[in-house]
This record gives structure tokens, sequence and C-alpha cells, in this order.
């Protein structure tokens, strides 16, 4: 893949060290994933962050894992993790690591801390060390068990590995400082014990490292030059540079950068998780979701969430951005790559009276306008089509310019062809338009300059195959749920997804594999779904409509 050209305060503290010959000039990076659930958009925001630095600067960027939680920790998302950032676009290489291999390392930096006086094993339990730990307006109390001599920390801490006491009944602390104004350098805990089986150490360890020790080591264990980070580290800054300093191990730079908050939108893994759980989606992959698996699925390309992660830039300040960017971009994509064809949703018979009763035409229909190499391919005409219900208008007023009683329209690439009568059901409803066509104007040309003010889609209905297409809506019913008094849960937008069942497709629709990426005629993106289509039995999902509401936004800026 090729570096993008794109600067921000991040790339010019790496090409500042790199003038200065830190590190001897290299850039190493690692993306850092939590095997706590899938990636969702804004982890992209920091993969296109930590890799594509790494591949503008010549550098490395490794995949790590950070295990340290074997209770919410599972080997189905390290798979779907590795899966979404290979999508993405992008490859650790040989470098894929695990915060859990370091884990006797990580021991071992432990035990050299206590015996330099600076960790203490500490008898109080959860509760209680947050009672001691004070508040942000009042300094915290230290621990009874602070004093206690390097031996004595030492064989407790060895007799907590061997699991001679029940969890939650000693931690071993950092000894810093409890009247911090930083309440998380106020003796934070490192090590508890948990009698849980890790997904890759399995039953080997009764004791855990907490993340702010685990994750500044392994940065430091693999040489990372730049860690980048979101915001809400930058409060743990102080303690990853103490835990290095005071080991006097390889020490990396850590960057925080906001993270990426879309509207409509929540991101938090925790939340992602809960609404699979309750069944508010079909899974971690729903179309719906912003997950990557989800985004993939809706239709997105890799392509059109890198321009995103591109174009969104970096920034040291929160904020939210416009879904209708993110959409912008992929339409952007989509316009040069989807293929045209045709589908009828909501159909509605027409039937063209004058036209030979077994006779077949075949027109040929570009496939994309936009790229000429993508060819032609030929559509099948007859008397009987189907056209858009809303294409249609009994009663139509005057700025009504589709298909009416009396009225000519273009069919694409067919004919010109005019109503003459309808045929309504008992409850009124209208099940045929009887239409004439105008054999002169094949190929839908103007057979004498004569102007038409529609050109509708079309199938014929011999030729048509059923299929179902599914229509997607925000997840969310406010544009910043962060912004409500709501849960988000009570924000819900019940109606995300809609089910048609009666769409009627043109042939070649039929057999696309899966994962093509299409856009019916006058209607919008779709996608054939890559889990729930069978061959010959595609499904359907609305990717985008063609509308760009982002142009628009800019527009009236
Ligand atoms: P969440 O809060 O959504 O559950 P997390 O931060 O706990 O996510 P991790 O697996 O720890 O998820 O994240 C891996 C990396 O992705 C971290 O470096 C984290 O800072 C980054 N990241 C997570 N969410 C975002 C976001 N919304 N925007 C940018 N980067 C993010
Ligand atoms: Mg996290």
């Amino acid at each position: 893949m090729e570096a993008k050209e794109n600067t921000h305060f991040i790339h010019e503290i790496v090409e500042e060290d790199i003038r200065n010959g830190k590190h001897d000039g290299a850039v190493h990076t690692r993306f850092p994933p939590e095997p706590n659930g899938h990636l969702h958009i804004g982890h992209a925001k920091a993969i296109c962050l930590d890799f594509g630095t790494a591949l503008k600067y010549n550098g490395k960027c490794n995949l790590r894992f950070d295990d340290t939680n074997p209770s919410k920790e599972e080997t189905a998302y390290v798979d779907g993790i590795k899966e979404d950032v290979h999508w993405l676009g992008f490859d650790w290489e040989d470098r894929e690591y695990y915060a859990s291999d370091y884990f006797d390392q990580l021991y071992e930096y432990a035990e050299r801390l206590i015996a330099s006086g600076k960790a203490f094993v500490c008898d109080l339990s959860g509760e209680e060390i947050r009672e001691y730990r004070g508040t942000l307006t009042e300094p915290g109390k230290p621990s009874p068990w602070r004093e206690r001599s390097v031996e004595e920390n030492l064989d407790l801490f060895r007799r907590m590995k061997a699991g001679e006491f029940p969890e939650e009944t000693r931690t071993l602390r950092a000894k810093l400082d409890m009247s911090s104004p930083n309440v998380h350098n106020r003796d934070p805990v490192i090590y508890r014990i948990m009698y849980a089986r890790h997904h890759r150490t399995g039953d080997k360890w009764c004791i855990y490292p907490m993340y702010d020790f685990t994750h500044c080591i392994s940065d430091s264990i693999e040489k990372i030059t730049h860690s980048f980070c979101t915001l809400e580290f930058e409060v743990h800054r102080y303690l990853y540079d103490w835990f290095l300093d005071e080991l006097e191990v390889f020490h990396p730079q850590q960057i925080e950068f906001a993270r990426l908050n879309l509207t409509y939108t929540v991101m938090s893994k925790r939340k992602l998780l809960q609404m699979v759980e309750e069944k508010i989606v079909d899974g971690w992959n729903d179309p719906r979701m912003p997950t990557v698996s989800g985004l993939r699925r809706r239709g997105y390309t890799a392509e059109s969430i890198r321009d995103f992660c591109d174009r969104i830039g970096l920034a040291k300040r929160e904020s939210i951005v416009d879904l209708a960017l993110l959409e912008h971009c992929l339409r952007t994509d989509l316009n040069k790559r989807a293929l045209r064809y045709m589908a009828v949703l909501d159909p509605v018979q027409v039937i063209i009276d004058n036209y030979p009763e077994d006779k077949v035409e075949y027109f040929t229909a570009v496939n994309n306008p936009e790229n000429p190499d993508d060819g032609t391919r030929e559509v099948p005409f007859s008397k009987e089509l189907y056209i858009e219900r809303n294409d249609f208008r009994e009663d139509a007023p005057k700025k009504f310019y589709r298909l009416a009683p009396g009225r000519e329209v273009r069919l694409r690439y067919a004919y010109f062809v005019k109503c003459e009568s309808i045929v309504k059901s008992a409850t009124g409803e209208i099940m045929e338009i009887h239409c004439t066509y105008d054999p002169a104007s094949s190929g839908g040309n103007s057979p004498d300059g004569r102007k038409v003010k529609a050109t509708l889609h079309w199938v014929s209905a011999a030729h048509a195959f059923n299929a179902e297409v599914r229509h997607f809506d925000n997840l969310l019913t406010v544009s910043n749920p962060a912004e409500s008094e709501l849960d988000f849960m009570d924000l819900i937008n019940t109606e995300s997804r809609e089910i048609l069942t009666n769409c009627k497709l043109e042939p070649a629709l039929k057999d696309l594999p899966v994962e093509s990426r299409i856009q019916f005629e006058r209607i919008g993106y779709y996608c054939v779904d890559r889990i729930d289509s069978k061959p010959g039995k595609p499904i359907f999902n609305r990717t985008v409509g063609l509308r760009d509401e982002w142009s628009r936004i800019q527009k009236r800026k």
C-alpha cells in the first residue's frame, strides 16, 4: 500500500525525532487491541495511524494483543481482530505478539520493583483500596501495609503467585505518592490474584498484571519508539514513564490523540457487546454495527474507511465527526467501482399492450459510466415488466415527471412508453399499468427530438428473479448519545432494519459473488451479503443511498 501524504502533529513529532537521530531514526509502532470485543471504526483510526505511520516512515508496526484480563477475553476475538486488520489492508508480517507472552518478564520486573523498595504487597480489599485512595479533591491515605520490608514483600508476592491466597485478599502495589493530585499515581495496583483460565497461558498463572504496568513494559520489550494512544491515557503517562525509569529499560514515547466519535453511533466495545447480548442486533458483524466487520458486511470498502481516517486527521481535542463524512468517502469510492444494475424494490406491473406477446429483445446497458473498462451487458425486455410503484401516480401533480395516465417516459436503455390505462383491485390498489411503446425509440433514443422528463428503471417480469433486500437506518435516534441524559439503550432506533422480500431484480444480479458492490440505478449502493446469501440466492444489503448529504453540508458552510 502507498503511504499517505497527510501530515499532523504526530507526524511532526516523528519527523523531528528522525531528524535528531533518536533511536537511530527508527520508527516502530504497534496496534494494541484488547481481545475483549471486535474492532470498530474508532480502532480503524488507530490502525491507520499505527500502521500508516510505520509505512510512511519506512518503519514497522506490531500487532500486539493486550491480553491481561482473562475473564473477558476470547480466542474468537483474536481471530476476528486479525481478519479485520488484514481486511483494512495492513500487515504485521511476523510480528504478532501477546502481552501474555511477557508474563514471566513482567513478573521478574515486579520482583525488581519490590527489591528496590518501589512496590509492596497490600492486604486491603478492593473496597478498602478505593476508600484509601481519596478523591479528585482530597488526598489519599497510605495503606497500613505500605512499609513492609522488602523480604516480607518478596515472600508474600511469591506466595501470591504460588496460589496460597484467595482472590481479593492481596495485591501488589507500586509505591508512588498517595497525595498526588493524579489519582492514578496513588499507589496503583500492579498485580491482582485471579483464579481464571487465560486464553493463552491456561492455568499457569493465578496472579495477573494490570494494564498500566503491562502496557508500557510490553512497548518497551518490543522496542516501540512511538506509542500512540487515545487521550484517556494521558493521565496514565506519568505512571508509564515512572515504571520504565524505575526499571531502567528501553523507554518508548507515549503520544496521545483524540479518539474518534461519530454521530448516531456508540463506539465502546462494552456497549456494542451489550447490543449483541441483548439481541438489538444480530451479532458483531450486523450491517448496522460500527464494527469493521459490520461495515464490511454493509458494503463499505477498506479504501473508503482509510480515506475517511485520512480526512478526519488527528487532534488533541475530543470532537464528534459527522457520519455523513464517512458516507461521503464511501460514495466517492463506490461511484468509481460499483457496477450499475436495475432492480425494482417495490414492484408494480407494466404491460406494453402493443408489444408482441412472445417477443424478447436484448438491450445493451453500460455497466459503469465512470469506467469504460467495465463494459456492457445485455438486458432482456418483453411485454410484461415491473417498475417501482412510486414511479407512477394516478393523480399526478404537475411537478411529478414520472409515469402517469397520458404521460410518456423513457424506460432506461429500451423504449419510450406512454400510459394508456390502469387496472385496480377491488380495494383500489393499482394492479396493472397498461402502456404503449414507440417502436421508433429503440434503445431509449428519442425518435424525433421529442423530450420526456423522466427515465425509469425496470425489469422484465419473465426474466427477473425475486430477492430479499435489506435496508438499514441508524441504530440510534439521536446524533450525539453522549449528550443525552438517557442511557444509550433507551435511544435505540427500533426501526433500524427493513427487510424487503418481493424485490424484482434483473437476471445479471443472480450469480454475483458475495461482497460484490453494486449500484441499483436511481436507488442506491448495495452489496451481496457475505453471510446469508446462498449460491443463486443472493441477499442484498443497502450500503448507502445516492444522495450525498456531506456535499450539501459543505456547500452550506
Ligand atoms: P473501547 O473504549 O471502544 O472499548 P478500547 O480503547 O478499550 O476501546 P482497545 O482494544 O484497548 O479498545 O484499543 C486498541 C487501540 O485502539 C488503543 O490504542 C485505543 O486507544 C484505540 N482506540 C480505541 N477506540 C478508539 C477510538 N474511538 N478512536 C481512536 N482510537 C481508538
Ligand atoms: Mg481499552
